[in-house]
């Protein structure tokens, strides 16, 4: 079967050409078929590409007669243009990311895909001119252009929205030179230091030299006493840098105040990051205050997990600590036809299309030498289903997973009637559907597991991870408010970090001891050198789930078509009209309070399986 249809998926009336894969005995694929993305692409490389710059060539044909009084016919022709091309660099793209990702020692593979990259970002750079005109366009003349443009509007403004801190094109053009050499150079000497490092830790009796992703895992070790030592080791090797380190931080951030303060005009630092994101800034201030004011919710979370662990005392080192149940295996059959029943048991059309990706062959789901780690879905254009990588070995943790990426995959489903350029969700909200499907997961195996233990299992992954992308990034982001602030006023690496402490004592409470290391946990971040205020993006999202889910429990079935209609928009509005539908106000505190009511029933729920 082919790219299906746009109308059909729209409409989720997936006919199916054979049976329902459930009618068949559970017999799900484990791999995936590329052959949907393209033909052959390897041998027919240099026609694809051909075909694609003859579109670029026409394109760039239409420069000479740009001008911001055009008829919108011929906009639009310019328009339709770029999405083609968009398109067949997306598909050709995937494959090479794809095939990369089945086995990435794969030398042909690996040659292929950057060969891709290469030509297909020359390909790109030369339609840059496209954008900068139009945002040099007036804007009465803007509106009249845009007026037909439908779900291209908003891409449209988004490539506007800059253009009150956009300087002159010459401007512009120094500061791209000057930052090769300026503030991309010392951040890349960040990475260039930190990826040096190596950490000695003895395990069973045996000195081992190792890296950050080793020395990662031993954060997570079964053993109290490894996993103090890992910390320890980790923040000994960057307090010993902490001089060059910080030099390079409050760069970094100099260079951040006098482009975006001083020569751009924004109000503040993080306003940059907003625009961005284009989400208001009294929202991401609500979301950080409240944040800030629920930490105790994590504080009594991890009192609970102390003596569901034995731990004692509580302190920093343990947060991560694993929970010692039996480990129960599941096999991927079994996994599939859980996450496809708790789809089902919320909206039966969003099991459709769940059951859509595995029945394509669009999932490859087991873990193998050479394969990439993680998991990912790549959503490649409107009206193809979204493949999906995992590595699945069987833990409670890889169904989670597979909820996860099968929402982002449902996301781009529902949304494939929007322009390639506006069917991927904007960034606060690209991780609703996902996480949204982990919620529907876990509440159905809570509902379904009469075993206290895996009960309690089960509780204490989904609070360790949500404690990792709601309440520890909100405060990162309010450290780098600090931090900006105090460097302005000439504060020092070692200010910083006592700062920064604080405020983790701050955020642990009397009950979890903070040692002093952990002063040095920042230098360790790399969000925070390389995308500043990067880091509430994923509070956002999370707690954003979280409340939505808070809906849905007090709503009832009533909730689901406005949840529909909300993952339908995908990127075609901002998030600010698009949650206004859904009757959320993304300024106001109750709101965001409302997930961490969510997260607050979760704790007592642990509470009670005590
Ligand atoms: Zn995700």
């Amino acid at each position: 079967m082919r790219r299906m249809p746009m109308k059909m998926v729209r409409k989720h009336s997936i006919s199916r050409t054979t049976a329902s894969p459930r009618l068949r005995g559970h017999i799900y694929s484990e791999h995936w078929d590329l052959t949907h993305l393209a033909e052959s692409p390897v041998e027919r490389f240099e026609r694809l590409l051909d075909e694609i710059e003859s579109k670029v060539m026409r394109f760039e044909s239409a420069r000479a007669h740009l001008s911001a009084a055009m008829p919108t016919s011929v906009f639009h022709s310019l328009l339709t243009l770029s999405e083609e091309v968009t398109t067949a660099s997306s598909r050709i793209s995937a494959f090479a990311y794809l095939w990369f990702s089945e086995n990435t020692k794969d030398l042909d593979a690996r040659s292929f895909k950057t060969k891709v990259e290469e030509r297909v970002t020359a390909l790109q750079n030369r339609m840059v001119f496209f954008d900068l005109w139009w945002q040099s366009v007036d804007e009465s003349n803007a509106q009249r252009l845009m007026a037909e443009t439908g779900t291209l509007r908003y891409h449209l403004e988004t490539i506007r929205r800059f253009k009150p801190h956009t300087l002159s094109e010459l401007e512009e053009k120094i500061i791209n030179i000057k930052n090769v050499t300026g503030r991309n150079a010392v951040h890349s000497l960040y990475d260039v230091v930190t990826n040096s490092f190596m950490f000695t830790l003895t395990i069973n009796g045996k000195r081992k030299t190792i890296t950050r992703e080793e020395l990662t895992a031993y954060l997570r070790h079964a053993q109290g006493r490894i996993r103090e030592a890992a910390y320890r080791e980790l923040y000994r090797v960057y307090a010993d840098h902490h001089d060059l380190l910080g030099e390079i931080y409050k760069t970094l951030v100099n260079d951040w105040k006098t482009e975006n303060l001083q020569v751009r005009r924004f109000v503040s630092p993080i306003a940059t990051r907003n625009l961005g994101n284009d989400i208001p800034d009294a929202a991401v201030t609500s979301l950080l205050k409240v944040c800030r004011n629920n930490a105790g919710i994590f504080q009594d979370y991890f009192r609970i997990k102390a003596r569901l662990c034995n731990i004692t005392p509580m302190s920093r080192y343990h947060i991560y600590a694993p929970h010692r149940t039996h480990q129960k295996s599941y096999r991927y059959q079994d996994a599939v036809k859980m996450v496809l029943d708790a789809y089902r048991g919320f909206s039966p059309q969003l099991a459709d299309l769940a059951e859509q990706v595995i029945h394509e062959h669009h999932i490859d789901a087991r873990t193998r030498p050479g394969k990439l780690g993680g998991a990912y879905c790549y959503s490649v254009a409107p009206g193809m289903t979204p493949y999906i990588l995992m590595n699945f070995t069987g833990e409670a943790r890889d169904i989670a997973t597979m909820a996860h990426e099968l929402g982002h995959a449902i996301h781009g489903m529902l949304a494939a009637h929007h322009s390639i350029f506006t069917f991927h969700s904007t960034l606060p909200l690209a991780e609703t559907a996902s996480v949204f499907g982990e919620r529907i997961l876990s509440d159905a195996l809570m509902n379904q597991e009469q075993d206290k233990k895996v009960r309690q299992g089960l509780l204490l992954n989904q609070l360790d991870d949500i404690y990792a992308t709601v309440l520890r990034q909100a405060y990162f982001v309010q450290f780098e408010n600090q931090a900006h602030e105090m460097i302005a006023q000439g504060a020092t690496v070692k200010d910083l970090a006592k700062t920064y402490l604080a405020e983790v004592r701050q955020q642990f409470g009397k009950g979890i001891k903070v040692p002093d290391e952990f002063q040095w946990e920042w230098l360790t971040i790399p969000h925070i050198f390389a995308s500043p205020f990067y880091c509430y993006a994923y509070s956002f999202g999370n707690l954003l789930v979280l409340a939505l889910y808070r809906m849905y429990q007090k709503e009832g079935t009533a909730f689901i078509p406005k949840y529909l209609n909300l993952l339908s928009t995908g990127g075609s509005e901002a998030p600010q009209t698009i949650l206004t539908k859904i009757g959320v106000d993304m300024a106001s505190e109750e709101f965001w309070q409302s997930g961490f009511d969510t997260i607050r029933g979760m704790v007592d729920q642990l509470e009670h399986t005590l």
